[in-house]
This record gives C-alpha cells, sequence and structure tokens, in this order.
C-alpha cells in the first residue's frame, strides 16, 4: 500500500552479531545491518553492545539509524558482541525509555533485549510475576519479558532455563534477540511463526562472524551467508567462544508466517522461510492478471509507488499491457506530514489520455487510493482499474499494532455493515472505474506455501480458528 497516507506499518527490525575476535568491533555491521532494516521502523534506533568482559553499553533515540547511531556516536561503542533494533512506535513504544535495546540489570543479572513483535497475554504475565514476588516498573511488553526472564533466571540462575521458561509462557508473535554480559546471544522465534528471523555466517579478514536478522537482506548487505530461518519455537544461541547451537523448544504448531510479511513488510531482496519476498509478490501481479479483462489498446500499468511496483511488474508480464512508472514520489518527504500533492505527482507525458491500472498491494482506509485517483483523473487519465495484490482486509489483528485499529478499515467496516455487494461499494468509495482484488487461492499460490503454514487471518472471511491459535489467546474481533 502506498506509504504516503494511512498505511499498515510494521513496527521493529532487530539484529545480532558475534565476532569470535575479541578485539574486533561490531559496531559498524550492525550499523550497516540496522540501515537494512529501517523500512521495519523508522522512529527509534538503538545498539548494545558488549566485550564480553566490562557492562553492557547501550545507546538509542529518536529517529532514523544514521541519525541516532552516527559515526561520532558509534565511536564510543567497542566490543565484540551486539545487538540492534529499529522501531515504528508502538503504544508500548512511544517514548524514549521503552525504545530498545532494553537494558535489564539487577544484582544477579545484566542482559539487553530487543523484540520484534507483540506480546497477547501481557495480563497473565504480570499476574504471574506478582506472584513471583516482582514489582513491575512498567507494563511495556519489553519490560513485561525482560522481567519475565530475570524472575524464572533468579529460579536456576541459568539464561538458557529461563529463555526456555519464558518461551512456555508468552503468547503472540515475537522474535526476539538477547545479549548477556558475557557475550552470549540468544534468538528466539514464537512457535507460530509469524514474525520473520534469519541467521548465517561471515567471513570477513580472516575473522569469522555469527549473525541474526529480521530479514535476510540485513545479512546481504554486510556479505553474510544466510545459514537457515530461526524456527518457530526454537532457540539459536552463540557466543564468541563456542560453536552455534539450536534447540527446538516448543513444539512448531498450525499457522505460520503472517502473509502481510510477503505482501509489504519485509523487502522484497529478503528471502523468509526460504521464500523470495519479490518473486511473491511478483506471482500476486501475475495471480491478479489471470483472467481479468481489461482491455488493453489504451491501456498502462501503473505501481503505486513503491508498495505495488513488484506485483505491478508481475500483472504487466501476464497480461501484456505495458508497464509504465506513472507516479512519481518524492521519498524526501513521505515521513513527514505534508500535503498529499507535495508527496506524490502524476508523470503527465506518460498518464495523459490512458487508461490506468493502478496496481497497490491492499487498502487500509481507503482515503490515500481515493486521492491518487483523482490526481490521475484531473491529469488527464481516463478510466482507472484498481487492481489489488492482496484480498481484502476484513478483520483487526492483535499481533500488528496497525492492523488492530478498526476504524481505519474500510473492508471490514464494509463487512460489519453488511453490504451486500462489498467490491461496488469500494470501488465506488474510492471513485475507481474497475476494482479487483486478489483472491484467497491467489494469495495462497503465490505464496507457495501450504496454507496451514501461513496466517492470513485478517484476510478470511471465515475465521477457522483452531485449538492452537485459542491456546495463544489470539483475539480476532
Ligand atoms: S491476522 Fe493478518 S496481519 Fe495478523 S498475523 Fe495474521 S496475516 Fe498477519
Amino acid at each position: 500500500m502506498c506509504n504516503i497516507g494511512s498505511k499498515i506499518r510494521d513496527y521493529c527490525g532487530v539484529f545480532g552479531i558475534v565476532s569470535k575476535d575479541f578485539s574486533y568491533s561490531v559496531a559498524g555491521l550492525i550499523y550497516s545491518g540496522l540501515m537494512a532494516l529501517q523500512h521495519r521502523g523508522q522512529l527509534y534506533s538503538g545498539i548494545s553492545i558488549s566485550s564480553c568482559e566490562g557492562p553492557i553499553d547501550t545507546y538509542k533515540g529518536k529517529g532514523l539509524v544514521s541519525k541516532v547511531l552516527s559515526p561520532k556516536t558509534l565511536r564510543n561503542f567497542i566490543g565484540n558482541v551486539g545487538i540492534g533494533h529499529v522501531c515504528y512506535g508502538t503504544p508500548y513504544c512511544s517514548n524514549e525509555e521503552n525504545a530498545q535495546p532494553y537494558l535489564y540489570k539487577s544484582n544477579k543479572i545484566e542482559f539487553s533485549i530487543a523484540l520484534n513483535g507483540r506480546i497477547t497475554n501481557p495480563t497473565e504475565i504480570q499476574i504471574k510475576l506478582e506472584k513471583m514476588g516482582r514489582v513491575l516498573t512498567g507494563i511495556s511488553d519489553i519490560e513485561l519479558l525482560a522481567s519475565l526472564i530475570a524472575a524464572f533466571y533468579d529460579l536456576t540462575n541459568q539464561i538458557f532455563d529461563a529463555l526456555k521458561d519464558m518461551m512456555k509462557v508468552v503468547r503472540g508473535a515475537y522474535c526476539i534477540v538477547v545479549l548477556t554480559k558475557k557475550g552470549d546471544i540468544f534468538a528466539i522465534r514464537d512457535s507460530i511463526g509469524y514474525k520473520p528471523l534469519c541467521f548465517g555466517s561471515l567471513e570477513r579478514e580472516d575473522k569469522h562472524f555469527y549473525v541474526f536478522a529480521s530479514e535476510s537482506c540485513a545479512l546481504d548487505v554486510i556479505g553474510a551467508k544466510v545459514i537457515d530461518d530461526v524456527k518457530p519455537g526454537e532457540i539459536v544461541y552463540v557466543n564468541p567462544t563456542e560453536s552455534l547451537k539450536r534447540e527446538q523448544i516448543i513444539p512448531h504448531l498450525k499457522h505460520g508466517i503472517c502473509s502481510y510479511e510477503y505482501i509489504y513488510f519485509a523487502r522484497p531482496d529478503s528471502v523468509i522461510d526460504g521464500i523470495s519476498v519479490g518473486k511473491v509478490r511478483y506471482n500476486l501481479g501475475i495471480n491478479l492478471a489471470i483472467g481479468d479483462d481489461v482491455p488493453s489498446e489504451n491501456a498502462i500499468v501503473v505501481p503505486v509507488p513503491d508498495s505495488g511496483r513488484s506485483a505491478a511488474m508481475g500483472y504487466s508480464w501476464k497480461s501484456k499491457i505495458t508497464y509504465a512508472e506513472g507516479l512519481m514520489k518524492n521519498r524526501y518527504l513521505w515521513q513527514l506530514k505534508k500535503d498529499f500533492n507535495e508527496k506524490l505527482n502524476p508523470i503527465k507525458a506518460i498518464t495523459y489520455d490512458k487508461d490506468i491500472v493502478l496496481v497497490d498491494d491492499s487498502i487500509v482506509s481507503g482515503v490515500t487510493m481515493k486521492k491518487i485517483i483523482k490526481m490521475l483523473r484531473n491529469a488527464g487519465s481516463k478510466l482507472i482499474h484498481v487492481r489489488i495484490s492482496c484480498p481484502p482486509l476484513i478483520k483487526n489483528c492483535d499481533l500488528n499494532d496497525s492492523l488492530s485499529n478498526r476504524d481505519i478499515f474500510i473492508a471490514l467496516e464494509a463487512k460489519i455493515k453488511n453490504f451486500d455487494n462489498f467490491n461496488e461499494e469500494m470501488r465506488k468509495y474510492i471513485g475507481a472505474d474497475s476494482l479487483k482484488y486478489q483472491s484467497m487461492n491467489g494469495l495462497i499460490d503465490a505464496i507457495g506455501k501450504s496454507e496451514d503454514t501461513i496466517c492470513s487471518i485478517c484476510l478470511k472471511e471465515i475465521c477457522d480458528l483452531d485449538e492452537e491459535i485459542i491456546r495463544n489467546k489470539i483475539e480476532i474481533v
């Protein structure tokens, strides 16, 4: 979806790296990894680093990675093991105190933790912590997780056991990296595997590193090779003196990765669970074009930049309608609260007098799409056919903040009002000449995984919650 107006936002990216060479500082590599994950969060950026001897040094602040972790700042962070985080600013990450990595220090343990995800049973965790005699200083997801790990650690003095116990209590969608004072890094993925997390190795100048990241693009940029995804319910861990180990803690349950990672959240050059995100988006465009009947004589396929690009290319290839970049986005203004016309502009020499097949990945509020269509019409385009590469969003999702606000969902509203003809109501609302969404089968086929290994609950008309989902207390409105 166009990231100019209303949009779905994922909110975090995590990164971790271990160098076997104690004299090598990994701060620069964390910086590069976080830069590659910047699309997953632009509100806060942070780093924790350790030399396995002294304390864990943590620095975080509001802004992009390049602003918060400037070369001058990074010079003060020296260590061969570290983690990093970028954040979009969830309700629980809305101020600098809750920005991550989150450093936990007690007289027994010191560790730093970074999270991508959302916990769905915070009350249960709070009650458990209170029963264990813990006094909570805050109730953000990250504080709860850190307190829970520390409480379990107090029982056994074993961090690995504490993390295992934490996994057995926490419900929701989460990928976590934990850095200990001793220089261990643990990478953990929830038992359903909603969020992506991978790991790999890097050989550079006779030095060996292990790397963890939300997306494989962060490994690519530093030259690391992907070894595997952290499997749902698994802990992968390493430290500078030992080889990498992995252990399945909780069996992998049904319903896997969030479809939206493939549709929108992740970078197209990332590979998640062995599947190329860019290829999925291209396939979505192909599937959207199959059986479509837009007359091709005067038409061009125009993507909504940047989110509709890969699907538009697939659509163009299948339909044989010419692909053209007919909308120019101002990349330097897209984060700012600016007038819509300052952010997006039609290239009239391309779009004038043409029928436009306008491709985007989804419609959330419909407001942005409405403005784009009006803009194209004012610039002289003729018919406008909107093609959306994913099925309509019709349910809230408690695992993604941006999908948990009922008010923004025009599709959801339409369902609630029981519109007989949802597609027609939506077409009229946005002012298109025709509107077509991806089918569920088209989505599943494009991802190329079996239906029971992806989550698409927010896109499904009939919510077939199974026992495991209920056990995880995912509340679908
Ligand atoms: S309900 Fe939708 S947004 Fe939420 S995890 Fe599932 S596919 Fe992703």
